[in-house]
């Protein structure tokens, strides 16, 4: 493919086939990390919004960015890291909560309390502990099937 023939959607593809690196169900996309793309001449310019301050993934996410456009033929990749406005939960897409309750994690949500298990869906549920697996989410336990269980942080 001649760099001249990339558009911008066919960008976007790609980046949706990277996934985030601490939960690999979710794309980089779905996530709400990618906030631009655009293309021009013979480079990339992708714009990424760092989530969680202190999440070590970003550097991770640059890299995966950058090979991904590179295996298709991309010549010149460049990055741009823009803090503001900050990520928020609220950039998940639906798609990536979906995804996040089939992992076994209970996407984020306003309130702050998860809205059901991700195991049997029940309700009734109960934090654990205000730190699960990464800094980025909590514990908390079904008090239906028992089992723990990692909530996404609402931010
Ligand atoms: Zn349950």
């Amino acid at each position: 493919m001649s760099p001249e023939s990339i558009t911008a959607d066919q960008v976007w593809t790609w980046l949706e086939g990277v996934p985030d690196p601490e939960i690999p169900v979710i794309s980089i996309v779905d996530l709400g990390v990618v906030r631009d793309v655009v293309c021009a001449n013979e480079s990339v310019t992708v714009t990424i919004t760092p989530t969680y301050s202190g999440c070590p993934a970003m550097a991770v996410i640059a890299e995966d960015i950058k090979l991904a456009l590179e295996k298709r033929g991309v010549v010149s990749v460049e990055l741009v890291t823009k803090i503001a406005p900050p990520w928020t939960t609220d950039w998940l897409s639906e798609k990536g909560k979906a995804r996040l309750e089939d992992y076994g994690i209970a996407p984020p949500r306003q309130t702050g309390v998860p809205e059901r298990c991700p195991n049997c869906h029940a309700t009734t549920v109960t934090k654990v502990s205000q730190f699960g697996s990464t800094p980025c989410k909590a514990q908390w336990r079904c008090d239906d099937c028992l089992e723990p269980f990692d909530y996404f942080k609402c931010l």
